[in-house]
């Protein structure tokens, strides 16, 4: 499934080269079809499916197993062959250019060159009144807009900080602009919806949209949950443009009749990876079902598991443009100096006030600390301030008004020490953080490569120093690995916890990766923290 692995090295480079890999791989792709007989259609659909997974050029495992099911023989049902059709006209090219790699049919096309600047989009100057504080289009906008903006359903894989909430959000902005030249009716209901996994990014979306919007008139909502509904149903009765919301309270509103969304031809799932694992598939397929049923679909994900690309085989136009920025496996940033120090649970409290003398002396540089439970988070909170420090929390345990007084204050940097859960730190867009410090281990691996991402951002150098106790040797293996592949220091004391890992191989890294099959049991809501996003 994975696409070539690719370090970006550069982040402003977007240069959009078809390269000789790109005539090699449609070779390929010819001699691959040629390849395949009348009766062989199990293994073409899988070739298909895989085609339409980004940039994959794995072709020899693909006939390994094309001979292997060929001594086996294979039956095929009617509806795989029918969905075979339809994958079958699927052509897919590949541009790569450094750091990136698009994907999907006719690709290539001159319309669709990445853009160079912002003027190159063609779009009106008050569309880009909010793009005038930076010099060109990131990467993932100069290679996503030329698609959007020509109304193609579109997969981006990139992070947080990548610039994707205006990759989306422009396009987003010109199809309301389309649709209000084309009916001029004045009732104003949503055209767009951007679905978010949490609250925190639910309101840094909307932050966004509200301002780019501001220009040419395009109103956005927020609609998310643990807040009062009363101003958000105002909101909706008013009129808007554009609702951002996560799953539960969209749902709630839906079922309401307050919030209407069978005009709504444009859709973004932002973070669907994470929507999915927090167990919101019902909701988001709920909602998706009211939508209108031509419309364009975009899809962000920080990773691509095949529960992810299930739900855009399913919603999505059977041949969407797929972007990668950087690479769709989870990689830790290797700006971020990583220290592991392996201790008993019980000395957490002291040596996190020796790290905060060490790392926060000033009081005034950006501290991250994350824990795993939302009592926790209370509880480190409350010792820090018992203790003399200045901290604030974001937890589930919290109201929402003082999550989001907590989240400013930090931005802001009138209170620079922040414990947070990971439910509520996810996705958010947090500059200058200086120091990670994970108080407890995450649940999985992917989750400590999410938190210490959180610093090490926008070029600059960020340390995630951890504590890693005896009750989390399941993941030493895993994190072992992790520190390995970014050549950071493996401590003695973590390697004596074992470094076996029982999944599966990850194709960076080992097994770090969590690999998803499509037919495990579907997540369920999360109950342990933060059990209230909605
Ligand atoms: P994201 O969370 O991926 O939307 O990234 C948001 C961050 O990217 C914000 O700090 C923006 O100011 C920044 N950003 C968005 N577009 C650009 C751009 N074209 N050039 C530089 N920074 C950008």
């Amino acid at each position: 499934m994975a696409g070539p692995k690719k370090q970006q090295t550069e982040a402003g480079i977007m240069q959009n080269s078809e390269t000789k890999l790109h005539k090699k791989h449609k070779n390929k792709q010819k001699r691959k079809i040629e390849e395949i007989d009348a009766e062989d259609v199990e293994i073409e659909q899988k070739l298909e499916e895989e085609i339409l997974d980004a940039g994959s050029t794995e072709i020899s495992k693909k006939k390994k197993k094309k001979k292997k099911k060929d001594k086996e023989g294979d039956g095929v049902s009617e509806k795989e062959a029918s969905e075979r059709k339809v994958a079958e006209t699927a052509e897919e090219e590949v541009i790569e250019s450094i750091g990136v790699v698009v994907s999907g049919k006719n690709v290539n096309e001159s319309k669709y060159k990445a853009l160079n600047s912002f003027v190159e989009s063609g779009l009106p100057e008050e569309v880009l009144e909010c793009c005038k504080a930076f010099d060109k289009p990131s990467p993932i906008q100069s290679h996503s807009w030329p698609f959007l903006l020509d109304g193609r359903d579109l997969i981006g894989i990139a992070a947080t900080g990548s610039g994707k909430t205006l990759a989306f959000g422009i396009p987003a902005i010109r199809h309301v602009l389309n649709k209000r030249k084309s009916n001029t009716s004045k009732k104003v209901n949503p055209r767009c919806l951007v679905l978010s996994p949490t609250r925190e990014l639910a309101q840094q979306i909307s932050d966004v949209l509200c301002d780019a919007g501001k220009p040419s008139g395009v109103k956005s909502v927020c609609i998310y949950g643990g807040t009062s509904k009363g101003p958000q149903i105002s909101s909706l009765k008013a009129g808007v443009d554009i609702v951002i919301g996560t799953p539960g309270r969209l749902k709630d509103l839906i079922e309401m009749g307050v919030c209407r969304l069978n005009e709504v031809s444009f859709v973004v799932l932002d973070e669907a990876d994470r929507m999915l694992d927090m167990g919101f598939e019902p909701e988001v397929r709920s909602i998706l079902s009211q939508t209108c049923s031509v419309r364009q679909m975009v899809m962000f994900s920080a990773t691509w598991p095949p529960p992810v690309h299930q739900l855009a085989q399913e919603f999505m136009d059977p041949n969407p443009v797929k972007v990668v920025v950087g690479s769709e496996d989870l990689a830790a940033n290797h700006d971020v100096m990583q220290i592991v120090e392996v201790l008993d649970e019980r000395a957490r409290d002291e040596r996190l006030q020796t790290l905060l003398e060490k790392y926060h002396k000033s009081r005034k540089n950006r501290v991250l600390v994350f824990v795993l439970y939302k009592k926790e988070a209370s509880r480190v909170e409350s010792m820090l301030n018992r203790r003399g420090w200045k901290a604030v929390s974001i937890s589930g345990d919290k109201a929402q008004t003082a999550r989001t007084q907590a989240l400013s204050q930090f931005k802001e940097g009138t209170c620079p020490l922040l414990i947070a859960t990971d439910v509520a730190a996810r996705g958010l867009d947090i500059p200058d953080v200086e120091v990670v410090i994970n108080y407890s281990f995450p649940l999985t691996t992917e989750d400590y490569v999410h938190r210490i991402g959180r610093t090490g951002r926008a070029g600059k150098k960020g340390v995630a120093h951890t504590f890693f106790t005896k009750e989390n040797k399941g993941l030493s293996g895993e994190l072992v690995n992790v520190l390995r592949e970014a050549k950071q220091v493996v401590p003695e004391d973590l390697l004596k916890f074992g470094t076996h890992v029982k999944k599966k191989e990850s194709k960076l890294y080992g097994a770090h990766f969590r690999e998803i099959d499509a037919n495990a049991p579907k997540a369920t809501k999360i109950t342990f923290d933060d059990s209230d996003e909605d």
